[in-house]
């Protein structure tokens, strides 16, 4: 929509008006009127450059253009105004009103230009005043040093509406980065219990897969290793077993019965790995139960 000046042929209004269309209504008296017609009022009325033109009347269309969201507009407009008298507060309120892209000062139209422009700045910003003072610069400064007192105070009571808007963002972001932290947490809690349940399930395959042959190796091993001792060493030399079975039966033995205990400690590993994947989901459940209160 190609916007551009008027001037309202009733009141005089300054207008800014959609030049596609043929009529519009005043929204300051109300009256209705022919576009081309306010266009060529304010053209001939109106030229910014011309010495003429006062301050007010720039600052008069500022805001109808601030009113309108032409923020670009309104700040060279300003400008001009400034040329004029460098300490109108109103033309460094509306300056400052036209860089926060800020139609009006309502403390939810702030809120929401706040967190459409700043959000990432804000989420780096260490302090919410010297953030709100630094977005304001200068043109703020500016227009508190020279208005008049009663003007003064709603011009701080943007700065304060500012703030609040700016904190209670803060608070959101850090709720939300509480929020991406406990869920990494749990990723990697989750993560820990796959890998035990992983090395458990190895370990199951390992013991199917080997204990049967080496329980039955192991006990002739001990059998043949115990025989000479309990029939003699007479069963040695008479050659009811040739002395190479019996070593090997010996060095055979002396695997197995480690290999026994390796199995109890393997038992003692799963145990002590089955309590942890308990510990790892209670903690996932306490901080599945931190994020719900935070998004309460
Ligand atoms: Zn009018």
């Amino acid at each position: 929509m190609p916007f551009v000046a008027a001037k309202c042929t009733q009141c005089g209004g300054f207008l800014n008006v959609d030049s596609a269309q043929e009529a519009a209504v005043c929204q300051f008296c109300n009256t209705a009127f022919i576009i081309e017609q306010a266009i060529n009022n304010y053209n001939t009325t109106i030229n910014i450059n011309e010495s003429g033109v006062t301050a007010n009347t720039l600052i008069e269309y500022a805001r109808v253009l601030i009113n309108d969201g032409n923020f670009a507009k309104a700040d060279e407009i300003c400008d001009e105004a400034l040329k004029r008298d460098p300490h109108d507060h109103r033309a460094h309120w509306l300056k400052l009103l036209a860089k926060l892209n800020l139609p009006n000062t309502h403390e939810n139209t702030v809120g929401i230009a706040v967190k459409q422009r700043y959000r990432s700045d804000i989420a780096n910003a260490a302090d919410a005043r010297s953030f709100v003072s630094s977005i304001c610069h200068p043109h703020y400064n500016n227009a508190v040093q020279y208005a008049p007192e009663s003007e003064k105070r709603n011009y701080i009571a943007l700065f304060e509406i500012l703030l609040r808007c700016v904190q209670a963002e803060k608070g959101e972001l850090n709720k939300q980065n509480t929020v991406d932290e406990c869920n990494q947490k749990i990723a990697s809690l989750r993560d820990n219990i796959n890998q035990a349940n992983h090395y458990m399930l190895i370990h199951e395959y390992e013991k199917h897969k080997n204990n049967k042959v080496w329980l039955i190796l192991g006990i002739m091993a001990i059998i043949l290793a115990v025989a000479p001792v309990i029939g003699g060493v007479d069963t040695l030399v008479d050659g009811y077993m040739p002395s190479w079975l019996f070593v090997g039966a010996v060095l055979l033995a002396i695997y197995f019965i480690p290999a026994l205990s390796k199995g109890s400690k393997k038992k003692k590993a799963t145990a002590l790995l089955n309590a942890q994947i308990e510990a790892d989901r209670r903690e996932i459940a306490a901080l599945e139960e931190k994020i719900r209160r935070l998004k309460a």
